[in-house]
């Protein structure tokens, strides 16, 4: 009996500011345990309860998690024991029941779990395990939040003195011949501790709620603490009472009371999916668990990934793949981190890759503390092993799905292919292995690989220098006409419409095969982005050009375009306003937040090229003045109007001159 007492605690004083008065005090405790008995609470600092509370007070509803996971934690041992034969007894229908009293202004927490003697209520419960003085008030100084305090201490239990004033055990041990002990503090330093009133196995854990605290009094709230934190908890909570219909005397005001009814609702799943081998598991079972974590999701997600690994870390999970869209309207903190089945929390930043930060679903590791913290997150290396664990998962099972079923996967590629992008751009790991999957469309719809693509355009789409082109349109529609130029030609164009598509555009230039380029089809007239070895020869003498440059130049007169005279085919269009593809590269990555913002600034980069070879242009030419502008400015306006860029007035004034033409 005697290895469970504390036969000299240490007492470190602090004052109430919390500035540690050096004095170390030794104390001889040489406590008998017959009640009642009053002992001083052995931990490190005179009054720790004002600053717990103060401290902890935006996270206070964690005192139910940690009483709850305690209770869980009991059963489990007793259930352990019984299957090593070191407990012989029955061990029952284990439960942990959580009820409140709304008039009594208690919670109480009650298992049936293996119990505590007085003798290891005070080694457990009375101790308070700081690692050292100096330390929590180091610790203290830089914390960041409450389970930075809780979890490093060991101070689980106390975070009920966050909500209550008083608290109280009632507890039998599972061992032969224990006696019941009951404990009560009341958040100072001392307890009391004398014979219990239990008469089964088990610990009550009673809350004398403060009055700051009563808030935690309902139904409703401590529902949500449950359903957040005890969902799936290994061990079936029940919770609730209820009022029933039958009269029970009157309240103080004289209103009829109701007599109070326990309900059977256990409000857990003790055997959630994740804790099942994926072979058991079909379909409908990743679907189901999925409603059950995200009730109020509409659509479904696309596929999941169970995982599931025991080395050099331990960690399950399932993660799902929602529909993204196209849309940078992330969803994030949807992935629930779990330690043994507890909720810890949703803020996974560190333990999953920033780009998985889309995907929902939850992850387990005892590995991670029950108290985890961010600074602790931030050092702990198996974080970082979970952390490139996890990228490879996901990166290996898009892999699968696109070997085994390629046509589902082009299917989901709308959903999933900003994602992908996403993660291709951000995390060089994981580009290595997506770039075997990520897919490019082109304007027919039909989808490449990247090195497919490569393979289909490199012979054709090469200039004179080597150089590949891959030809694309940020909007097919508002091209068409640059489009279906290029088509002309045997060439091939991409659709890059996404929100990453700026950046992606240079990362598929950069890896995505030699000497490859990539151009807007507006970017140039189509044999200046391609350009081909052949000389088009100018059907125009030098002085007919200089005169075609100034017709154009005084009919259009403005500040933004540059005009040209260009010797292109006679078939190709008179005029065509291309947009220099370097600079509104530059001023896109601006706009979408790569940081540019100098080119972001400047204005947009017009080019008016007038195709000498046209025979609008010798028109012009032989025409009088007047009649030279109008039909300048009409073909340069059906250049501006192609690429959607003829309005207001300039619009105006273009259809009262075709209408006048006509
Ligand atoms: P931790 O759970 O991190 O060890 P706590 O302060 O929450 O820290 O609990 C201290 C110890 O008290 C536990 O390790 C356990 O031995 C004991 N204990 C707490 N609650 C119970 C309970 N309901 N039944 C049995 N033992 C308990």
């Amino acid at each position: 009996m005697n290895e469970f007492l504390p036969s000299c605690p240490t007492i470190a004083i602090w004052n109430t500011d919390c500035a540690l008065i050096t004095k170390i005090i030794k104390l001889n405790s040489n406590i008998q345990i017959m009640n009642p008995e009053k002992g001083s609470i052995s931990i490190h600092t005179e009054n720790i309860f004002p600053v717990i509370k103060k401290f902890l007070y935006s996270d206070n509803e964690i005192f139910l998690r940690e009483l709850v996971s305690n209770a869980v934690d009991a059963s489990q041992k007793i259930k352990r024991l019984a299957s090593l034969g070191q407990y012989n007894g029955e061990t029952g229908e284990l439960i942990v029941d959580v009820k409140f009293d709304e008039a009594a202004k208690t919670i109480t927490i009650s298992d049936n779990g293996i119990g505590m003697t007085a003798e290891e209520i005070k080694k457990y419960i009375n101790q308070i395990a700081f690692s050292g003085a100096t330390e929590f008030m180091e610790k203290f100084k830089e914390a960041n939040d409450a389970n930075e305090i809780i979890g490093r201490f060991g101070l689980g239990f106390y975070s009920a003195f966050m909500v209550a004033d008083t608290v109280e055990i009632q507890s039998l041990s599972y061992q032969d011949g224990a006696e019941p002990a009951h404990w009560t503090c009341d958040g100072s330093t001392s307890y009391e501790i004398s014979t219990g009133t239990r008469t089964t196995r088990g610990t009550d854990i009673i809350l004398h709620i403060n009055d700051e605290s009563t808030e935690f009094l309902s139904q409703a709230r401590l529902q949500d603490i449950l359903d957040k934190y005890a969902k799936f908890l290994p061990i079936p909570i029940r919770f609730g009472t209820k009022t029933s219909s039958e009269p029970d005397g009157e309240d103080e005001e004289g209103k009829p009371k109701y007599k109070s009814v326990e309900v059977d609702n256990i409000i857990n799943n003790t055997n959630p999916a994740w804790t099942k081998s994926p072979s058991e598991l079909k379909d409908e079972d990743y679907l189901a668990f999925y409603r059950e974590l995200y009730p109020y999701s509409m659509d479904e997600p696309l596929f999941w990934i169970h995982l599931n690994v025991d080395y050099p870390f331990n960690l399950t999970g399932i993660l799902y793949f929602p529909k993204v869209k196209n849309e940078l309207e992330i969803q994030r903190n949807k992935i629930k981190l779990y330690s043994r089945q507890v909720f810890i929390t949703d803020e996974v930043k560190d333990i999953v890759p920033e780009f998985l930060m889309l995907l929902h679903g939850v992850i387990d590791s005892p590995d991670i503390p029950l108290n985890v913290s961010r600074s602790f997150l931030q050092a702990d290396s198996n974080v970082k092993k979970i952390n490139s664990y996890i990228t490879k998962k996901v990166a290996d099972k898009l892999n699968e799905i696109f070997k085994t079923d390629r046509k589902g996967f082009e299917e989901k590629w709308t959903d999933i292919g900003l994602f992908i992008k996403y993660g291709m751009l951000s995390d060089e790991k994981f580009a290595e292995k997506a770039s075997d999957f990520c897919l490019v469309k082109n304007t027919d719809n039909a989808s490449f690989t990247i090195k497919e693509y490569y393979e289909k355009v490199k012979d054709i789409q090469v200039d004179k220098d080597g150089n590949i082109v891959y030809l694309y349109t940020h909007d097919a529609a508002q091209q068409d006409g640059f489009i279906q130029t290029a088509l002309n030609k045997g060439y091939d164009v991409l659709v890059l419409d996404g929100p990453l598509d700026t950046h992606f555009t240079s990362y598929l230039e950069q890896k995505g095969g030699e000497k490859v380029q990539l151009k807007r089809v507006d970017a140039d007239v189509i044999d200046k982005l391609i350009q081909k070895d052949e000389k088009i020869e100018l059907s125009l003498s030098e002085e007919e050009s200089k005169k075609a440059l100034e017709v154009f130049e005084k009919a259009i007169s403005r500040q933004d375009m540059k005009v040209e005279v260009d010797a292109l085919r006679e078939g190709d269009l008179p005029v065509s306003v291309t947009i220099d593809e370097f600079m509104r590269r530059m001023k896109d990555m601006a706009k979408t937040g790569g940081g540019m913002n100098f080119y972001g600034s400047l204005p947009d980069n017009y080019k008016v090229t007038v195709n000498g070879n046209h025979p609008l242009i010798k028109r012009i030419l032989s025409a009088s003045d007047e009649e030279g502008a109008k039909l300048a400015k009409q073909a340069f306006d059906l250049a501006l109007l192609s690429r959607g860029l003829l309005s207001g007035a300039d619009l105006t004034s273009f259809v009262k001159r075709s209408v006048e033409m006509i």
